[in-house]
């Protein structure tokens, strides 16, 4: 049979001399490489006490953006559900009432949206196909549990904190935003 790579090697067939049918030998290398590693940097991250410094393009858990007044941006066009290749974005659109301008900035907005972060692959093409900044991938983990439900993040998970009412909280859920955004540009 043809292999499909020529990575293959033959087996050696060789019968075993003394030195290997005693394993003294490799036992002893076998030891060399185990205590050579006791004296190598451990891999191993104690976490979350100390936590791994990610590279700029790391993606984590998704963020729906407001404005600097505080009102959703989501105008639920569903661009990032037709970009996102794992299906993973469900929303319902709904017009804006009399009275909401505080609430929405565009005349349609996302009444409902969810993403499965089980489907998700954290790819950021939401992010790329929004064409009004209204979500973006943060530098947060989507935390562990242990039911599939908890995995699907409704909007009111994902809307950012408000930044006049919550400021702080803003900021913080912000992260490195405006620095990725410059990155961009750039
Ligand atoms: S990051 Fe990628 S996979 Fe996840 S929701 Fe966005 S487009 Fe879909
Ligand atoms: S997040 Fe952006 S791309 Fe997705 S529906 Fe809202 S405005 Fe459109």
């Amino acid at each position: 049979m043809t292999p499909f790579t020529n990575r293959s090697k033959p087996v050696d067939r060789r019968p075993m001399s003394l030195m290997e049918k005693i394993y003294v030998p490799a036992v002893v290398e076998g030891l060399a490489i185990t205590f050579g590693h006791i004296f190598r940097r451990k891999p191993t991250i104690q976490f979350p006490e100390k936590q791994r410094v990610f590279g700029t393009a790391f993606r984590g858990l998704h963020v729906l953006n407001r404005d600097e007044e505080g009102r959703e941006n989501c105008t639920a066009c569903g661009l990032c559900a037709v970009a996102c290749p794992a299906e993973a974005i469900t929303m319902e659109a709904a017009e804006r009432q009399p009275g909401e301008e505080n609430l929405y900035r565009e005349e349609k907005y996302a009444a409902r949206y969810e993403i499965n972060m089980l489907r998700c692959i954290f790819c950021g093409l939401c992010e790329e196909a929004c064409p009004k900044d209204a979500i973006y991938l943060t530098e947060t983990f989507t935390p562990s549990d242990y039911t599939r439900k908890q995995f699907i993040y409704t909007k009111e998970d994902l809307l950012i904190p408000h930044p006049v009412k919550e400021p702080e909280a803003y900021e913080k859920a912000l992260g490195n935003k405006p620095k990725r955004i410059k990155q961009k540009d750039s």
